[in-house]
């Protein structure tokens, strides 16, 4: 026997839910702790668990497992833990469970890898397109200053920065205030366009500031 199988063969569903502070009437119906439940819509027995309000279901191990947020192998653990089952753990794990653990362990490791890169890049973005809107208020206020701003406000470069300088600051607070979700939406519809938009600003930011020397000199 596996551990999960020693487990549930030696402390049923509704011991291990009681024990961890479920109610249990004696109807076998509990409140389900995993909504928000006013009247007991959750019926637990031996093996198993299920809430008929939102169809929470599985066994001891899995009670425990969605209860503190455990991996299936790690809530075995806690019960035999908790229990004082005395299952001698490493010698119960087949090679096939050992290596689903291990392919667990690389699979949130990836995750966190992503993660990372993934905020990496938001915080190069981020600062590439604060550079951006400092170059092109630079810029607005290189045209304002300069003895003749009409020479540079119709150059094609002025027109795409005014035009841009929106969409740039739009941009930026997805990055700075919007959610996870909106900003992974962000990396999936406009990642490659942002390198792009950045460059662009800095080749018209640098004509105008150009422009505007020559104006001067
Ligand atoms: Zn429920």
């Amino acid at each position: 026997m596996n551990i999960f199988e020693e487990v549930k063969a030696r402390v049923s569903a509704r011991h291990v839910a009681e024990n961890y502070g479920l109610k249990v009437g004696r109807n076998g119906m509990a409140c389900c702790p995993f909504h928000n439940d006013k009247y007991p819509s959750m019926k637990i027995d031996d093996s198993h668990y299920h809430c008929f309000g939102c169809g929470a279901h599985g066994d001891a191990i899995g009670f425990v497992a969605s209860m503190f947020g455990l991996g299936q192998y790690e809530a075995a653990c806690r019960i035999n833990e908790d229990f004082n089952l005395g299952i001698c753990v490493d010698a119960s794990i087949s090679e096939a469970e050992q290596a689903e653990i291990s392919r667990q362990i690389r699979k949130k490791k990836k995750i966190t890898e992503i993660k990372d890169r993934f905020g990496i890049w938001k915080k190069t973005k981020t600062d590439d397109l604060l550079e951006c809107e400092r170059l092109i208020e630079k810029a607005e206020k290189a045209v304002m200053d300069s003895p003749d701003p009409h020479v540079v406000v119709i150059t094609g470069s002025f027109v795409y920065l005014m035009h841009i300088k929106a969409i740039v600051g739009y941009w930026l607070d997805i990055l700075c205030f919007g959610t996870e979700e909106e900003t992974k939406e962000f990396f999936m519809t406009n990642g490659k366009e942002v390198d792009r938009i950045v460059a662009n600003i800095k080749r018209a930011g640098n004509d105008i500031l150009g422009r505007c020397r020559k104006a001067v000199g």
